[in-house]
């Protein structure tokens, strides 16, 4: 689930904090907001050094074609090895068949501006350490916030307590997909300038900079600016695999709100995805006209917001003044922007192999692709191609290693169309007899047991492929759909309906001015099996969220999809407002 970040309207020159900060958060239930975490006064001091726990961290290993990033050095600074040495023999000592340990420093920062005004912002400090441990066939966990040899040998004590209590009503057996031993090991993600390097004082200049350049437009009534920030860093070990990684991630978004004397509004977000990039995303860069002008504007690391922002306040206004849409079937070429969220939704939700086994139901339910149907099923058409993947350098979900130790990978969930793999962690990968886990085992927090989460799950581009310009082309009387917003599924994952940020009428092959209450409804298998055309690699964008909500207790998790532009023949198209009876 991906919870929609909403813009709300209030009349300029009336700050009203409150409610602004939770327009700020997600409202799918909560799931989606940035955990509202410990927060430490002081900065990591007092830690005493053990010299036999030190690792030697020059030794890491990173991708050989970019040089590996630091590691949190206050993170490091702990005693990591020896804390976990200590947890896991004391399990052991105390009968756990298996156990394993983390520790993670998690940093985020949220800044958001309102009308060029600073009106949100808060920093957040997780740090802790996690023991799991599994007793006689029963999962066992606990967590503590000092890392320290007392607390870690404690939280082992405690979750082999929980496990012996949770045996009295535990019904199935709990065995671990067998994984190698990856000795010890380290994983940096790739970025270039660390967000928590860079100022405050110049983030703030540079959302400001640009709410100003917006408003300065007098198509543009208010703007909000917002940047989310992460850096994560996970040790995990369960005596055979010993990582530490680090990992950041940030997103920037602007919206803009254009309002009518008789008080209907429109509002447009920038289409530039979350990322697995550092501050560099934010860069100025000066650069030619991007592939068919409104799709992609990645290119070396960072994204062209001057020519986005720059093109926005016309597009709204257009918006704006746009016909609302005939209700009826219609050809859609839908860009990566607004594919992503449709994919993470009927894809990479329904191939978890935990909701297909009705084990998660939270969340918008189960799934129809249960696994009698793998090898059998035909999800979509021959053309699809999907991989679940934490490989993609600058994907959300990418990492070294899972919460599992389980290397990472990229493997088929589709293949030509059927369905033929699922997204495992090692307890589901052992349950239905899979050789493996594939490595989408992830805590958000130390003090949240892994639960299975998604991988980036990424439709593949046609080799050689079409251009979206060749895919508009290709419509006689269509809709070319831009932008995520907002979204329903239902609890099988099946029927479902997704609108967007901009919707252009094609008329004759060519794009013919804007649209607006658009929506487009199908069931998963109908969706995918009208896929008549798959992009080019040049239309492809890698997409995603930092803020998918599973689980019980909630957590959240990063991930991304990477699509091309597709064309779609004969989805049905809803007139938003005549559905709301407007
Ligand atoms: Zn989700």
């Amino acid at each position: 689930m991906i919870g929609e970040t909403t813009a709300r309207l209030r009349p300029k020159g009336l700050p009203n904090q409150a409610s602004r900060r939770r327009s700020l958060r997600p409202t799918a239930g909560g799931a989606g907001r940035l955990r509202q975490v410990r927060r430490r006064a002081t900065a990591v001091t007092g830690m005493r050094l053990r010299a036999a726990s030190r690792i030697d961290w020059r030794a890491v290993t990173h991708s050989a074609d970019r040089p590996a990033n630091p590691i949190d050095a206050e993170f490091t600074a702990y005693p990591l090895r020896a804390l976990a040495d200590a947890a896991l023999q004391r399990a052991t000592e105390l009968g756990a068949e298996h156990a394993d340990f983390r520790a993670e420093r998690i940093r985020g920062q949220q800044i958001g501006l309102s009308d060029g005004s600073l009106e949100t912002l808060y920093d957040t400090d997780d740090l802790g350490l996690a023991v799991r441990v599994v007793v006689d066939g029963t999962w066992g966990f606990a967590s503590a916030v000092d890392l320290t040899t007392q607390a870690a040998v404690r939280a082992a004590a405690d979750a082999v307590a929980v496990a012996r209590v949770a045996a009295a009503i535990n019904t199935e057996r709990i065995d671990l997909a067998p994984e190698a031993a990856h000795g010890e090991v380290s994983w940096t993600s790739a970025y270039e300038v660390d967000p928590f390097s860079v100022g405050l004082a110049d983030k703030i200049a540079l959302l400001a900079g640009w709410s100003s350049g917006l408003l300065a437009h007098d198509a543009v009534d208010h703007v909000d600016a917002s940047l989310l920030q992460v850096r994560e860093c996970k040790f995990y070990s369960d005596g055979a695999t010993t990582a530490t990684q680090q990992r950041v991630r940030l997103h920037p978004s602007v919206t803009a709100v254009a309002v009518e004397a008789g008080g209907r509004f429109e509002t447009m977000r920038t289409l530039a995805p979350p990322v697995g990039r550092g501050y560099e995303f934010l860069a100025e860069t000066v650069r030619g006209a991007s592939e068919g002008g409104m799709g992609s504007r990645a290119e070396g690391g960072s994204w062209d917001f001057a020519a986005e922002l720059g093109e926005l306040p016309e597009l709204l206004a257009a918006k704006l003044a746009a016909p609302a849409v005939r209700a009826g079937r219609y050809d859609l070429v839908i860009d990566p922007s607004n594919l992503w969220l449709t994919i993470h939704e009927s894809i990479g939700h329904a191939t978890e192999l935990d909701r297909a086994l009705g084990y998660e139901a939270a969340y918008a339910g189960t799934s129809f692709a249960t696994p009698d149907q793998l090898g059998r099923l035909q999800y979509g058409s021959p053309l699809m191609h999907v991989t679940g993947d934490r490989t993609a350098e600058h994907g959300l979900a990418t990492i070294g290693y899972d919460d599992e130790g389980v290397a990472a990978q990229c493997w088929d969930l589709i293949t030509n169309g059927v369905l033929t793999g699922y997204q495992l962690d090692r307890r589901m990968a052992q349950t239905r007899g899979f050789a493996a886990s594939n490595g989408c085992a992830f805590a958000d927090s130390p003090g949240h047991m892994p639960i299975q989460r998604m991988a980036n799950v990424s439709l593949q581009p046609a080799s050689g492929g079409p251009s979206t310009a060749d895919l508009i082309a290709g419509v006689e009387d269509g809709i070319y759909v831009l932008g995520d917003k907002s979204w329903s599924i239902d609890m099988q994952r099946y029927n479902f309906q997704f609108t967007g940020q901009r919707f252009f009428a094609i008329s004759g092959g060519r794009l013919a001015g804007q649209l607006r209450d658009v929506a487009y409804q199908a069931t998963t298998t109908d969706f995918w099996n009208s896929m008549e055309a798959v992009g080019g690699p040049q239309t492809y964008v890698l997409g995603g969220a930092f803020n998918c909500g599973k689980g019980q207790p909630s957590q959240v998790a990063p991930v991304s999809h990477g699509c091309p532009a597709v064309l779609m023949r004969g989805i049905r198209i809803l007139n938003t407002a005549d559905e709301a009876g407007e």
